[in-house]
This record gives structure tokens, C-alpha cells and sequence, in this order.
């Protein structure tokens, strides 16, 4: 093929006049408008001065013409580099900086803000608005609506992907054509889509869950997508009975439980509720299936590999696993030498596979740390393979706690606190204590009107924990601190507690 990813995941959609995007309007783009667009970003793209190689940053709101940009990057072969769109100005300056972008694209209202940094960085600037206008996209209106495809080759980089900067900087992952397609076709088969499907698609598309996984599944299947500029569950919750799947990160599902509106006749046309990105609480889980009949499907995977594992669809899927590695995925359990551990250990999971990236850009060292030279990827997350085979994920190593030499995983004591009365959600952090080297704090999000007794929760703790386990102290707040993608960010509540122990 001359340009796999393009000519699979679009070019195959040519000339159809089938739905492609639903919108907030109340208006659709068919697949043939889309690819109408983008062969005009695609005519701009070469006009601007970019070869295939080079690097294209966006920065707009979610809308199908972000969207046409990345299909004009593939189409053109340029790498696709998307900004998460809550970034600073300061911010984006290290993302043009480090990734060289020669093409940055923001809005309007955006522009003035953002030019020094554009300058700083030498990338050059243009803006794509949302009511289509904008120097990018005046443009390409004179160009022709279709584009000759530049070939490429499954190893030919298709985008760079920053990770979500849960543990520290982001990295910019450097994903191939042949990544993202693997993937495509793994998920269409193994969660069963095709052109019949309806997807409520109300994810960022800066990010790999809802672009690479979300996208490109629907691309590859012919499958519609609603696609909406945030997670609004009054909307979802009207819009659901036309639709067939929906891809979430946990909070979509706790704030739909939380209506009363949110009902098993409102999820009645769904064949399928998909979570991931963030772990889903055993709670969530069992509430959503006792609301609508539906078991979530929970999956696991990263910006450097998108997915690495599925509960199954026909199977049971196990609330509190991640389900089994992907057809084509390898994943072992290894201590930090890379010895492969006993089934049931908890260890360091390593991922290997057509979808594993094939490096951080710029970060040769960091490459070397986490990409062994036998192609297994060290996700940095901690857990283990039960005996049928499910994958369970127990937390970042970053956020082990290594206690008076005790490992502790906090993990299992936030699903001891988890269910205490009062108790919405936890999270267990390692705090600097002059003793232990760490020791466990638990900060608890209480239940609104609600108020946790921490004493009794502490007392409760003697039969679940082993004594070393238990929190030296537990602090309740009203919500715990998140990312976009419904992330906890452990280092915001490290950083907030960490001189409980060792001042003043
Ligand atoms: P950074 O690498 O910059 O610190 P990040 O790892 O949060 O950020 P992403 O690539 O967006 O960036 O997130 C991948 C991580 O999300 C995984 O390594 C894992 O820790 C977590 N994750 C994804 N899905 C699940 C899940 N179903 N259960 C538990 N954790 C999950
Ligand atoms: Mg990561």
C-alpha cells in the first residue's frame, strides 16, 4: 500500500456519502466532506513549506477540522502533534521547542498570546478557527478537494504523542504509521465494530484514548461517531439511545451513575461501555451494572503503546483487572533486572508488540531506560497476571512506598478505604518520614454531605492491613486532584503533603 495508515484508516472511505461525524449542531459531515477538508489542509501543508518528516503542532478546540488536520498530517506525511488545548502559552513553548514543530496551528483568539512563543521556537504560525476561517484555513479554501498521497511505510513516523505528564515532564513518544494500525484493526475485531456502530465520543482527541484508540477504531470500521467538544452527562444521557458504544475514562461513568435520569431504558440501544485511561472503582463497576444490566469493559494502555490489554467481550469481565493482553501483545511481569517473575508476583510490567513506539524523541537515555533491546517497553506501572490469565494493575512504581524496607503498594489500601462510610474515593501517597525513609498517607474525597471518621476508619483498618500497611495518617478533602483525562495526580498530593512528617 502507498500510504498505509492514510489509505486504511480514510482513502478507504473515498466518494461515501455515509455519516462520519455527528455534531453538537444537530448537523452531520459525511466521510466524503471530511476527506474533502483534508485534502486541502493537505494541499496547505505542502504550500507552507513542510516535507513528510517534518512536524505539525495543533492547538485548537475539538472540531472535525482538527480532526482533517490529522488526516492531512498522515496524508502528506507529516507528523501529527497535538496539544492538549488547556495548555499555557508557557507551556506550548517546551512543545514547539523540543519537538522543532515547523508548523504550529491555533486559534484565532489564541494567536496574539501565543506568538512570541511560535517565534521563540522558529515554527511558523497560522490559525484555524471554529467558524472555519482563519489564515491556515483561507488558504486552503482556493486548492483543489482532492490531494495525490505521499507514500509511506508502516515505519514511517505518524505522530508525536506527549505523554500526559502524570510522573513528570511529558515525553514526546514517537508512534509510527504501523503503531496506530496495528492497534485499529486489533480493537475493531476484538470489541467487534463495524459500520453499524454509533459512538459517543466525548474524549479530548489530544490524547491517545480518544484519538488513536476512539478515532481510528471508528476510521477503521466505517463506524459514526457523536462527537462532542466535552463530557456533558446531561447531553450523553439524551443522546445515548442512538447510539451503540461508548469510550470513557471512570469519571464519565461515576458522573452518569450520578444522575437519576441516567437509567437501563437510556442504555437500552448500548451494546458496549469501554473504560479506560485512569483505573474504574470496583464500586462503579458493580453500581453501573446493577443500573443498567451493562458490564463496563475496563482496558489498559499508554501513549507509548495505545492499548496493551481488554477485558474480553464475550468473557467475564473482571472488575478490578484490566483483562488479557491483546491478540499480538506479549506482556510479562519482571523484577527490575528484567527477570520474567512467577505467575501472581507483582513486578513491573513490560509490553512488546506491533504497537510499541519506537522511542521519546530527543530523549536518547530515556529511550535506552525503558525500551530493552529485546523490544519489550517498561511501562513503569506495577502489577500481575492472575492464574486465568488477567492482568491486574496495581499502580505506578513511582508511587510504590518502600517503608522502614517494606514495599507498599497503595493500591491495597485504597481498596480498603475505599469502602469506609463517608468515603467517596482515596488515594494512598508515600510521604518522607525521619524514621521509615516513607510512610503511607491516605487522603480521602468525601461522599458530598458526607464526613468520614477517621478514627473509626483507622481503627477498622487492624483487620484488612497488616500493621505496616496502615496509614500514619489520614486527611479528608472534598475531591481529589485530577488531570484531563480523570487522572489522580499523586505528585500534586505528594508535593502538598510532603513535609507532614519531617517539619515543623
Ligand atoms: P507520564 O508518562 O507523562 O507520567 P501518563 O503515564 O499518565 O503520564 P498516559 O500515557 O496518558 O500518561 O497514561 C498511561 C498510564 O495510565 C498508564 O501507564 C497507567 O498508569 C494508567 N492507566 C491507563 N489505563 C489504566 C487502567 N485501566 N487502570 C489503571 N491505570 C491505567
Ligand atoms: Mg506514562
Amino acid at each position: 500500500m502507498a500510504n498505509p495508515l492514510y489509505d486504511t484508516l480514510f482513502g478507504q472511505h473515498a466518494g461515501r456519502d455515509t455519516v462520519f461525524l455527528h455534531l453538537p449542531d444537530g448537523s452531520t459531515l459525511t466521510h466524503d466532506a471530511f476527506l474533502r477538508m483534508t485534502a486541502r489542509f493537505a494541499h496547505q501543508i505542502v504550500r507552507s513549506g513542510l516535507q513528510p518528516g517534518d512536524r505539525l503542532a495543533v492547538q485548537i478546540a475539538k472540531s472535525p477540522r482538527a480532526l482533517a488536520v490529522y488526516a492531512a498530517c498522515a496524508q502528506t506525511g507529516v507528523i501529527f502533534l497535538p496539544l492538549n488545548t488547556a495548555y499555557t502559552p508557557a507551556e506550548v513553548a517546551y512543545f514547539l521547542e523540543n519537538s522543532g514543530a515547523r508548523l504550529f496551528l491555533c486559534d484565532g483568539n489564541d494567536a496574539e498570546a501565543l506568538a512570541p512563543v511560535s517565534g521563540k521556537a522558529g515554527t511558523r504560525q497560522e490559525t484555524l478557527n471554529a467558524d472555519g476561517s482563519g489564515s491556515f484555513a483561507d488558504l486552503s479554501a482556493g486548492h483543489p478537494e482532492s490531494f495525490d498521497t505521499v507514500a509511506r511505510d508502516h515505519d514511517d513516523l505518524a505522530a508525536f504523542l506527549y505523554t500526559s505528564g502524570t510522573t513528570g515532564r511529558s515525553k514526546g513518544a514517537m508512534l509510527t504509521q504501523g503503531n496506530l494500525l496495528s492497534n485499529a484493526q486489533v480493537l475493531t475485531d476484538y470489541w467487534r465494530f463495524s459500520a453499524d456502530d454509533v459512538l459517543l465520543h466525548a474524549l479530548p482527541i489530544f490524547h491517545t484514548h480518544g484519538l488513536f484508540v476512539a478515532t481510528n477504531i471508528c476510521l477503521a470500521s466505517g463506524a459514526q461517531m457523536m462527537f462532542y467538544p466535552a463530557f456533558d452527562a446531561e447531553t450523553v444521557v439524551r443522546d445515548m439511545p442512538r447510539a451503540t458504544v461508548m469510550m470513557g475514562v471512570p469519571t464519565f461513568y461515576t458522573r452518569l451513575l450520578d444522575r437519576d435520569d441516567f437509567t437501563a431504558e437510556v442504555a437500552g440501544n448500548m451494546r458496549l461501555f469501554i473504560s479506560g485511561s485512569a483505573p474504574l472503582l470496583a464500586e462503579t463497576h458493580r453500581e453501573f451494572e446493577a443500573r443498567t444490566g451493562h458490564r463496563i469493559l475496563e482496558r489498559y494502555g499508554m501513549t507509548e503503546t495505545n492499548m496493551n490489554t481488554s477485558n474480553p467481550y464475550d468473557g467475564d469481565r473482571r472488575a478490578g483487572t484490566v483483562g488479557y493482553p491483546l491478540p499480538g501483545v506479549e506482556l510479562r511481569v519482571c523484577d527490575e533486572a528484567g527477570n520474567e517473575l512467577p505467575q501472581g508476583e507483582i513486578g513491573t510490567i513490560e509490553v512488546r508488540g506491533p504497537n510499541v513506539f519506537k522511542g521519546y524523541w530527543q530523549m536518547p537515555e530515556k529511550t535506552a531506560e525503558e525500551l530493552r533491546d529485546n523490544g519489550f517497553f517498561i511501562t513503569g506501572d506495577l502489577g500481575f497476571v492472575d492464574a486465568d490469565g488477567y492482568v491486574t494493575i496495581v499502580g505506578r512504581g513511582k508511587d510504590l512506598i518502600i517503608s522502614g524496607g517494606y514495599n507498599i503498594y497503595p493500591k491495597e489500601i485504597e481498596l480498603v478505604l475505599d469502602e469506609a462510610q463517608g468515603v467517596l474515593e482515596s488515594a494512598v501517597i508515600g510521604v518522607p518520614h525521619p524514621d521509615f525513609g516513607e510512610t503511607p498517607v491516605g487522603v480521602l474525597a468525601r461522599r458530598p454531605g458526607q464526613e468520614p471518621d477517621t478514627d473509626a476508619i483507622m481503627a477498622s483498618l487492624h483487620d484488612a492491613l497488616a500493621r505496616f500497611k496502615h496509614p500514619r495518617k489520614l486527611v479528608v478533602v472534598d475531591s481529589l486532584p485530577r488531570n484531563t483525562m480523570g487522572k489522580v495526580q499523586k505528585n500534586v498530593l505528594r508535593d502538598a503533603y510532603q513535609g507532614l512528617f519531617t517539619q515543623g
